[in-house]
């Protein structure tokens, strides 16, 4: 079982915070945490977000995650882009220099938090080293937790112009564009480059898969999940992702099985993953 997305360290991004308490903790507590998290959900590898900002000798924000990933088996860190230093060369290089290292698994993009629509030149870069060492780029798209995002960045058709634009490349609509669920899914059906993730559809302590007030908001949302996943015709393009700590893996994983057809549990929960990110070392 893999978990294509989540934090162990604030994403450092304009308006954002620290996503949630457990990440402002010391990193052996995050640790703790996260491993009961995957052992009760049956998880054995993570894939997790670097930090947004941070300097030269760290381009894609990944040193504080590769710390983590020395105190949690199976965790690999995917590396931030920054569209504002895409033009750089400086920057560019130590980008590559960092790929060839192969301790990161992706690259992901802020959209939305950042003003920057996909096909700004300042991503063209990384879309080039992506395809050269093989990494899929991640963006963030739908909603936000930032008063600072621009939703008009975040829309997944936005997405559909670079996987055209740029068919060595393969692209992951975080959290299936959520609410534009449809829209994502047109984007997974008709680009044979794009994939997407299931993370972060619900956020919460859990409670939510439990208290009765929730109901007709997991029923509603469920038919959208459903709806989106029948209309792509893509179960090979579908990952499975929480987006912990903003939710706990186990219920999440649960809740999402009871979405998804059982005959594409085994693509959606592990082989996707294994194949996209190439994982060669996970097991289903
Ligand atoms: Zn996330």
């Amino acid at each position: 079982m893999v978990d294509t997305h989540i934090h162990v360290v604030p994403p450092n991004l304009p308006g954002v915070g620290s996503l949630s308490r457990v990440l402002r903790d010391p990193a052996d507590d995050v640790a703790a945490k996260l491993r009961a998290e995957m052992r009760a959900a049956g998880v054995h590898t993570v894939l997790a977000m670097g930090e947004w900002n941070c300097p030269p000798e760290d381009p894609l924000g990944v040193r504080s995650t590769l710390l983590l990933a020395d105190k949690v088996p199976g965790l690999k860190a995917i590396g931030v882009m920054d569209p504002v230093r895409g033009a750089d060369r400086d920057h560019v290089r130590a980008v590559e220099a960092e790929l060839k290292l192969g301790r990161v698994v992706a690259l992901k993009g802020y959209l939305g938090y950042l003003h920057y629509e996909p096909a700004h030149a300042g991503y063209r870069p990384y879309y080039e080293l992506a395809a050269r060492y093989k990494l899929p780029v991640v963006f963030h798209t739908g909603d936000t937790y930032s008063p600072y995002a621009k939703l008009k960045f975040a829309h997944p058709l936005g997405v559909d112009e670079v996987a055209v634009d740029h068919p060595e490349t393969k692209f992951v609509l975080a959290h299936l564009g959520n609410p534009w669920l449809t829209d994502a899914a047109e984007v997974v059906y008709k680009n044979l480059n794009v994939w997407a993730d299931l993370s972060g559809l619900v956020v919460g302590d859990g409670s939510q898969f439990i208290e009765p007030e929730f109901k007709d908001m997991l029923t509603d949302l469920g038919h959208a999940i459903r709806r989106a996943f029948r209309y792509a015709e893509r179960p090979t393009r579908f990952l499975f992702g929480s987006d912990w700590p903003l939710v706990p893996i186990a219920p999440y994983r649960q809740y999402i099985a009871s979405l998804i057809p059982s005959e594409f549990h085994t693509e959606v929960f592990a082989e996707n993953a294994q194949n996209l990110f190439r994982l060669g070392d996970s097991r289903p």
